[in-house]
């Protein structure tokens, strides 16, 4: 895996993993469960406050990572509970994520899995950025942790986050194994121990990485469709150029899925553009019906968008005529709108701030 920085992060770093390099260095790796517990569990993150842990196991362990999590720069609350935070990184670089509070007490988290994007999807304001580079794994926990921290400093020591989407900026797969080393911390049962029916990776359709999943932790799979023809496709994701609907399919086909699991197929539903009667024929004909589920996002307008958001009405007719034709449905409900923090929002709007804040705290980037 390529190095992001010389001292990459403690945060990135799976058990096993950790465990073979304190063998390798001479250290016990039943210590390896010890620190998991004080950083994941206890939410520990000075390796001074580790009273269990020898003197000489911490020097070596911070010459050779870095325990510096993420910052908040700024966050966001919406009326609706969600919450948008900023997050920076090592080198001055931010990165979006957003909280979404659900039923039963919920909080999703949707994180960020590079700064900007490099597939150009047209509905995006993240696509119009370009990618400036890949997260590190440790950052990638570290959006987790530093969300973590400030809600229990800024909210209440209660507030817990229960779920994960790669769904903010960057396209996940783009970088594999980054984002299955920090899977591995996510999903790791002595750390922070999510379950795997509680993340949820989306992807653009890169195909060869898709082809690669059977080597990637067992998680829920969401794939950003949008339309059932290869032209409207082509048109809002360039992506599909390279990999068409026929490709993407019979990757799809592969990906290994336990009993009772779905691929779920997101749909942003645009006015006049891919809500037609012929779209939904064309869906019904395109998904394996009793492994696809597929979630509408009604298009969300923002400031210099060309696209439009549909009626109600004519969201529900869509829905409905899915599910005649045997294909699960759900809509999902928009979060965040008042801060730009829904999907396909993110970015730009708080652009100044960022640069302000890149400018004061980072003048020379490590
Ligand atoms: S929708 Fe996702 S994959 Fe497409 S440009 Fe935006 S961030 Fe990248």
């Amino acid at each position: 895996m390529k190095a992001i920085f010389d001292q990459p992060s403690f945060y990135g770093i799976p058990l096993d993993t950790l465990k073979e390099i304190l063998k390798e260095n001479g250290h016990k790796p039943f210590n390896a469960d010890q620190i998991y517990s004080w950083v994941y569990e206890k939410l520990v993150f000075d390796v001074d406050g580790w009273t269990n842990i020898s003197k000489d196991l911490k020097s070596f362990l911070t010459s050779k990572f870095s325990f510096e999590l993420p910052k908040v720069v700024w966050n966001g609350h919406s009326k609706d509970g969600t919450r948008k935070f900023l997050v920076g990184m090592r080198d001055s670089k931010t990165v979006e994520t957003v909280m979404i509070p659900a039923k039963n007490n919920r909080k999703t988290l949707c994180i960020s899995s590079q700064v900007g994007c490099a597939i150009g999807c047209t509905f995006c304001h993240t696509g119009t950025m370009g990618l400036t580079r890949h997260l590190e794994a440790g950052e990638i926990v570290g959006q987790f942790l530093a969300v973590t921290k400030w809600l229990k400093e800024n909210v209440s020591d209660e507030e817990r986050l229960s779920n994960i989407v790669y769904m903010g900026q960057g396209e996940p797969l783009h970088n594999f194994e980054h984002v299955k080393n920090a899977t591995k911390v996510f999903l790791e049962p002595k750390g922070l121990g999510l379950g795997q029916r509680r993340v949820t990776l989306s992807t653009s359709g890169l195909v060869p990485q898709i082809e690669k999943l059977d080597d990637f932790p067992p998680i829920n799979i969401a794939i950003s469709l949008h339309a059932a023809h290869n032209k409207i496709r082509s048109e809002l994701m360039p992506i599909n150029k390279a990999y068409d609907l026929t490709r993407l399919l019979d990757a799809i086909k592969k990906i290994p899925l336990k009993a009772h699991r779905y691929i779920t197929y997101e749909y942003l539903l645009i006015e006049k553009y891919n809500d037609r009667a012929e779209d939904i024929e064309a869906l019904i004909d395109l998904l394996p019906k009793k492994v696809s589920k597929v979630n509408l996002i009604p298009f969300n307008e923002y400031p210099e968008s060309s696209f439009k958001r549909p009626s109600v009405t004519r969201i529900n007719w869509f829905k409905d005529q899915l599910e005649k034709g045997g294909i699960t449905c759900t809509i999902r409900t928009t979060k965040g709108a008042d801060i730009l923090a829904a999907c396909g929002q993110l970015k730009s709007e708080m652009d100044k701030k960022l640069n302000l804040w890149e400018e004061e705290n980072f003048t020379s980037p490590t």
